[in-house]
């Protein structure tokens, strides 16, 4: 079989483990696969840079999602359902779309047991994992800095509060999905919140990954315990594996080899 090439599409890419983490796997499969990365500033041109590329499949981030849902041919009903596409297979001339952000998400937090999250942030990985909690049992509630993105939460059923509006309550996890703290110090919501719900929450989760941020510090001062985004990043990674090569590999035997990305500085 010819050599496969996949790619990760986004802007920007430069930061991205994706390409570690996928190179790392083909290498212990004893796979002829290479995966790259491409600066994508106009998401309207990501089907056609697919196919001129050739390639077997690729991975879609920040802020191509929705452009990446527009350009399959098929979308796995979870996509549909969310609207947003991070995994793109080709199979006989037609991409196939699919979400593993949310499943990754999911399993990520799944050795913690409330079932009472909240979510700071409304942002489009917000709406992708708020749906698979919700499909799971769980109870999300949305508190966000502006109003505008909670239309579409609220009329999914989600409780939504503005910092405005927030009334407090008991929350098992409380995560962070906002991009606070990712390129700056910012905390995701005013300090007299986060400071009346997290001593009541079992444990606090970052979406971020790569670095402690000011709400994982701020939990660490309550003495929660904390997560940040590594592990949801790399079961995402996994479960797109799985599809690039159909099935023939399961997540177990590819996440070791992911694993070994962030042995890397
Ligand atoms: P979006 O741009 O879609 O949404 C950003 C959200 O963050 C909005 O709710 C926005 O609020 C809020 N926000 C941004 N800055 C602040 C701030 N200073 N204070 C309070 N709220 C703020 O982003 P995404 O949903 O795509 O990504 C969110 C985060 O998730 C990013 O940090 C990204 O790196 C991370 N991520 C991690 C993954 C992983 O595998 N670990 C996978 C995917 C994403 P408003 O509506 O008011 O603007």
């Amino acid at each position: 079989m010819l050599k496969q090439h996949f790619a990760l599409f986004g802007n920007p890419v430069s930061h991205s483990k994706s390409p570690l983490m996928h190179n790392l796997a083909f290498r212990a499969l004893d796979l002829d696969a290479c995966y790259g990365r491409y600066l994508l500033e106009d998401g309207t041109q990501l089907r056609e840079k697919f196919l001129v590329l050739g390639l077997k499949g690729a991975n879609v981030t920040v802020p191509h999602k929705e452009y990446a849902y527009r350009a399959c041919d098929h979308l796995d009903p979870f996509a549909q359902k969310v609207g947003a596409v991070n995994t793109i297979v080709k199979r006989e001339g037609e991409l196939y779309g699919y979400n593993t952000d949310a499943p990754g998400f999911l399993r990520a937090i799944s050795e913690f047991k409330s079932r009472k999250v909240l979510f700071l942030g409304a942002g489009g990985t917000a709406q992708a994992t708020a749906a698979i909690l919700a499909e799971e049992g769980y109870e999300v509630t949305i508190l966000n800095r502006s109003a505008g993105r909670l239309e579409k939460f609220r009329e999914q059923g989600f409780t939504c509060y503005t910092f405005e509006t927030f009334k407090t309550e008991v929350f098992g996890l409380i995560i962070n999905m906002t991009s606070a703290g990712l390129k700056d110090e910012m905390l995701p919501a005013p300090a007299e919140i986060l400071e009346a719900v997290i001593p009541q929450a079992k444990a606090c989760i970052d979406v971020i990954y790569g670095k402690k941020t000011p709400f994982l510090r701020l939990a660490k001062k309550y003495n929660k315990p904390t997560k940040d985004g590594t592990d949801m990043l790399l079961y995402q990674g996994a479960i797109a594996f799985e599809h690039f090569t159909d099935g023939e590999y399961c997540f177990d035997e590819v996440l070791p080899a992911m694993q070994r990305a962030f042995d890397f500085n």
